[in-house]
């Protein structure tokens, strides 16, 4: 027992008090100084703007909290081993305590950071991190990772339910005197003026937002989203991802809370069931990149490492800006920019564009979902990608090309959506906004739209652009898909 030593607690991606296992193991052994470093030493998945704000917002949110606990939140810039070494000689503290990160690069940093700090004489406690299920336990029939998701899900099941949540400490034992950075020098607010605002004006960030939205989706929204959850010009989804990646809310609280919901009410059946399950497409996600480190850029499907890409600067530019001329995918895009998320079909449905209409590499829309979504998760991120690019696990086969207009007139039947984010198509008939290249020119020009004046003509013609894309995946030798599964979880 080192009751008498303070204990640094170094917080990194469980940014919450409540259900922190890290912090209640701390909270019962001694004074705690709660640590966060804004890590320098090479992360190639370094946080990316939009994710730089909310992490800015998340550690503001935080000091208060741990002040009023009593133990205030020291923030310290550099390398992890360097900056722990320092403050337990200025602190004399002898206990080290973190919760897992399963990114391949702090994996590998963590192991050996473990290592020599023991070998230093400190005592470090590593708990479990951001899964409800340790990537290790769960395995195939033979031992194996899974990589296709129906089984992983019911492995999942099987496996002993998620424990129970830890109630957040009322009061830490601290000491004073420790120095901190001034977060505000730390300078993680993206400077252009346009960015913040909207990410501030679509978001709270915090643990007391997450858990006001967790309520606010169980009271209203649960019911709706087995079916709710394709639409994007619906509030149909949690929009939980942010507060699940930087967490300020535990994937168990939200586990345990929704199958609490469903027992209180089990007319929620298949909506909460629904929920759960995409619950653990996130598990799944990080269960890949946890036993297969490359993910982030290598195809998982090997044949696709011969992809014929095009470098197409101009409609990369384009996609990202949402000027395609295509309404869905532009109203997408144009979300992404302004609040920092995109609903999931609409994800599918512009990573399908990027990568099948246009020829771009699946990595350059991860970069730019990685630099500008809030919610910006390597394991998720990555296998999502994956995913539509048909090169991952369980992925959707290559052929399966999402048609722009289709999907639109299916999932945003009334143009809704559009209406919101393309504002130059507000004035189009539903039965016209996701193909205004085919409308009337008298109904343009009643809408006040002017094809490749007001918008954009579409920059590849849908049709085309399919044959195109078959054609190179024939370049591509047996570049189908690895897994032997569908499902429609993404129809
Ligand atoms: P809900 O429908 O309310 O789902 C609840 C939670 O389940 C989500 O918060 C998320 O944690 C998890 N979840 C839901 N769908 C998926 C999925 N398909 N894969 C993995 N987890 C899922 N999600 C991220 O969190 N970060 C990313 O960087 C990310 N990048 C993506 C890139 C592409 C190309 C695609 C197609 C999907 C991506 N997703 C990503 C998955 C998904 O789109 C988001 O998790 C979801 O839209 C978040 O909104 P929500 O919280 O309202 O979801």
């Amino acid at each position: 027992m080192t009751d008498k030593f303070p204990i640094i607690l170094w917080l990194r991606q469980n940014l919450r008090l409540s259900d922190n296992a890290a912090l209640t193991w701390a909270a019962g052994r001694g004074p705690v100084i709660p640590l966060y470093i804004l890590d320098e030493s090479g992360d190639p998945w370094a946080p990316g703007g939009a994710s730089k704000w909310w992490l800015n917002e998340t550690l503001a949110d935080l000091a208060e909290s741990f002040k009023k606990l009593g133990a205030p939140l020291i923030l310290r810039r550099g390398k992890p081993e360097k900056i722990l070494r320092e403050l337990a000689k200025e602190t004399d503290a002898k206990t080290i305590t973190w919760q897992r990160i399963y990114e391949p690069f702090h994996c590998k940093q963590d192991g050996k950071l473990a290592n020599d700090l023991e070998e230093a004489g400190f005592e470090i406690q590593i708990h479990p991190g951001f899964l409800l299920f340790e990537p290790e336990p769960i395995k195939t029939g033979g031992g194996t990772p899974f990589k296709v998701y129906t089984p992983f899900s019911k492995a999942c099941f099987a496996a002993p339910a998620p424990g129970k949540t830890l109630p957040a400490p009322k009061k830490l034992e601290s000491i004073s005197g420790i120095k901190s950075d001034n977060l505000k020098d730390w300078k993680l607010v993206p400077r252009s003026a346009v960015w913040p605002k909207g990410l501030a004006d679509a978001w709270t960030p915090g643990e007391a937002a997450a858990h006001d939205r967790l309520k606010d989706f169980l009271s209203e929204i649960l019911a709706h989203y087995k079916t709710g959850r394709d639409r994007p010009d619906k509030d149909y989804t949690s929009r939980l991802s942010p507060y699940l990646h930087f967490g300020n809310i535990s994937p168990r609280q939200v586990w345990h809370a929704v199958q609490f919901a469903l027992a209180k009410t089990p007319s929620l059946g298949n909506n909460a069931e629904r929920y759960l399950l995409e619950l653990l497409w996130r598990e799944f996600s990080w269960h890949l990149l946890f036993h297969i480190p490359d993910l982030p850029t290598e195809p998982l499907n090997k044949s696709f490492a011969k992809f014929p890409w095009k470098h197409d600067v101009k409609s990369l530019k384009a996609w990202q800006q949402g000027m395609t001329g295509y309404p869905i995918v532009d109203a997408g895009m144009r979300q992404l920019w302004h609040t920092g998320w995109m609903h999931n079909r609409v994800r599918m449905i512009v990573a399908s564009f990027l990568i099948k209409d246009l020829l771009i590499d699946w990595r350059e829309g991860a970069a730019w979902f990685w630099d500008t979504l809030v919610d910006a998760d390597l394991g998720n991120n990555t296998a999502s990608w994956q995913w539509v690019a048909g090169c991952g696990a369980d992925a959707s086969p290559y052929f399966r090309i999402f048609n722009p207009t289709l999907q639109g007139e299916k999932f945003d039947p009334n143009g809704d959506y559009v209406r919101e984010w393309v504002p130059e198509l507000a004035r189009l008939d539903a039965a016209i906004i996701h193909s205004p290249w085919k409308a009337p020119t008298a109904n343009l020009a009643k809408a006040g739209v002017v094809l490749g004046k007001t918008y954009p003509h579409p920059i590849v013609d849908h049709g085309k652009a399919r044959e195109r894309a078959l054609e190179a995946l024939k370049q591509t030798k047996s570049a189908a898909p690895q897994a032997t599964e569908t499902n429609d979880l993404f129809d």
